[in-house]
């Protein structure tokens, strides 16, 4: 008998739906999951051209019988699922029976197969808009699926696919996030023919992550075993300077599925914060367990998310643990925890279990529901700028749309709606401008035409006289009358500009605040930063065209412009198709400007 079979109604109506293929990474992690489902220990992936071209995965599983591989195709058709009720009790990665049929919805799919059990492979033949056909065709035990043509009869969408190296990237990074968890199954991945992942199957966890971060992290990685109130982190970080431009190595599972949650990366970058530039992200991968009742995985129609009861106690316990291994020698472990609820040690080493999303990411599925949705645009829509992220000014054309709230700075810039904080930006040009002229000793003072006097309580008055030949070269020149008043007779040029006696002040009270213990230099950044804040535009300033244009062009020579010099965000974007998306538009209008402008006929 088949195990294949199309679920009924009822149990259709409680999966999430959604899109599920949005590039080929989504492809890759589909195969890759379904593989791991059929109990593989070896899973091969090929792709050309970032996957644009053709993705193969290979895997010697439990293969498909024949007769059930016209059915594994059909919309709603798995062998992991029957009934409502176990929905509730999910062990593998599947269980919509989705990903093959949207998978045949846009792209030419192949399957190979060959079940254990019988003794000749199945050929299944899918292309768009045609009827499936069927041949037989030798094969070893298991199953390849050879994915091409990937939305070429869905054109607006293969318009949006990125350049083939980004998108290879992001197959690499969907791979990764399974190999770095399954150590006992072999992975392989191909780019273009060239063999960019090996990993053997069963190896431990610590040379499963060795083998796939390399030379990079092999000087700081630390263990990660942590436990508290029924939550156990495991896993391993890596302590800086190695680190990352971007999120890419941030990995996490809940019971070894993969997961994506910004709850966990903002609470693992803030445990790092003071180790790490501004700017760079931590390597880490961690794996959560917890009583699997507090999991649920049916949400996110990818299942790249998961809805944790109680997450933000998870998120604390992950804080402390990352921390623990960052800083502490010795801190106890309470591993006892774990005991105290039976199965907890097996189920984290299975490899199936099951996962859900929160609220908030639940995905927009139909139009009318988006538009009784009106939270449109979600935080996540906004991708914050970064090296590795960037936006050249000086390079690509861009058009003012003009400034928001008196604080941001709204620009067209290609595809891409740019948002910049006006306040953030300038304090950084300031503040690397400052900088750069005081390592060069060549900072330029402003003489006050009439000299500021500042009334302080007498000690602060003496600190500041006592400070005042390290505010000089900054170009602070300081004197005093004795008792509590001080004379400021000139600033530095980047101040005087827009000083005020009112900030002076804010000035001379942070350098009060600053502890006398502080060393020279950190002190002499603190008190950059500080003159660099008070003399940025502020929110609330009407900026004109030129003015906004003459930020851009100093923003554009800056370093770290991605961020003010106290760690926040400065510029941030979103894509024309998020906004589409976000929308519910398909743009035939925008394929031909995309055309155009890229000079394709
Ligand atoms: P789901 O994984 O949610 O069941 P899919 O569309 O991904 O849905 O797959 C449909 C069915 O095809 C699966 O339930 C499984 O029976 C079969 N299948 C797909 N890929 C494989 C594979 N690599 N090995 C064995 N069976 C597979
Ligand atoms: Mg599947």
């Amino acid at each position: 008998m088949g195990r294949v079979r199309v679920l009924s109604d009822d149990v259709i109506s409680l999966i999430s739906a959604g899109e599920v293929i949005e590039n080929p990474s989504s492809v890759v992690k589909e195969l890759v999951e379904n593989s791991l489902d059929a109990g593989a220990t070896s899973v091969e992936i090929a792709i050309q051209d970032g996957g644009k071209l053709s993705i193969g995965v290979s895997d010697n599983g439990s293969g498909i019988i024949k007769e059930d591989v016209p059915l594994s195709i059909l919309r709603y058709s798995t062998s992991k699922l029957e009934t409502k009720d176990d929905i509730d009790s999910i062990t593998t990665y599947g269980f919509r029976g989705e990903a093959l049929a949207s998978i045949a919805a846009v792209a030419t799919l192949k399957i190979t197969t060959r079940a254990s059990e019988e003794e000749v492979g199945t050929h299944l033949v899918s292309r768009v808009g045609e009827k499936p056909s069927i041949s037989e065709k030798a094969r070893t035990a298991g199953t390849t699926i050879e994915v091409s043509d990937l939305f070429s009869k869905v054109p607006a969408r293969q318009k949006h696919l990125d350049d083939s190296r980004t998108e290879g990237r992001r197959v690499h990074t969907a791979v990764m996030r399974h190999a770095i968890v399954r150590p006992d199954v072999g992975f392989r991945l191909s780019r273009d023919g060239e063999i960019i992942m090996d990993c053997p199957a069963g190896q431990s966890a610590g040379d499963r992550v060795l083998s796939l971060w390399g030379s990079e992290v092999s000087k700081g990685l630390e263990d990660v075993d942590y436990s508290r109130d029924m939550i156990r982190v495991t896993g391993f970080i890596v302590k800086p300077p190695a680190s990352r431009g971007n999120r890419g190595r941030e990995f996490f599972s809940v019971i070894r599925r993969p997961i994506e949650d910004s709850r966990l990366s903002k609470a693992v970058e803030a445990a790092y914060s003071t180790l790490l530039m501004r700017g760079r992200f931590p390597i880490v991968c961690l794996d959560i367990s917890l009583d699997v009742s507090r999991v649920d995985t049916n949400v996110h129609p990818a299942k790249r998310e998961v809805r944790i009861a109680n997450i933000d106690e998870v998120v604390d316990v992950v804080a402390s643990a990352v921390k623990n291994a960052l800083f502490a020698t010795g801190e106890v472990v309470d591993t006892k925890d774990l005991t105290s609820f039976p199965g907890l040690a097996e189920e984290a080493a299975s490899t199936r279990t099951f996962v859900e999303s929160s609220e908030t990411d639940r995905p927009i599925e139909t139009r009318p529901a988006l538009l009784e949705h009106l939270s449109l645009i979600e935080e996540s829509d906004l991708e914050l700028l970064s090296e590795t992220l960037d936006i050249d000014i000086l390079d690509g054309e861009f058009r003012i749309i003009g400034q928001f709230d008196k604080l941001f700075v709204l620009l067209e810039f290609g595809d891409d709606l740019v948002f910049i904080d006006q306040h953030a930006v300038h304090e950084r040009i300031l503040y690397e401008r400052l900088k750069d002229r005081l390592d060069a000793g060549s900072v330029v003072v402003q003489e006050l035409l009439e000299p500021i006097v500042l009334t302080l309580n007498p000690g602060d008055a003496e600190r500041i006289v006592e400070l005042s030949e390290l505010l000089g070269k900054l170009g602070f020149e300081i004197g005093t009358f004795g008792g509590n008043e001080i004379l400021v007779s000139a600033l530095p040029d980047v101040l005087g500009r827009l000083a005020s006696e009112n900030e002076l002040l804010s000035i001379i009270d942070r350098v009060l605040d600053l502890g006398e213990e502080m060393g020279v230099e950190d002190f002499m950044d603190e008190v950059v930063k500080t003159t660099a804040c008070h003399s940025a535009i502020k929110a609330g300033m009407t900026l004109g065209p030129d003015e906004i244009r003459n930020l851009l062009v100093e923003m554009a020579d800056t370093p770290n412009r991605y961020y003010c010099c106290h760690g926040r965000p400065s510029i941030a974007k979103i894509k024309r198709q998020t906004l589409d998306r976000r929308f519910g538009r398909t743009r035939p209008d925008a394929i031909d400007r995309y055309k155009s402008r890229h000079g394709i006929k």
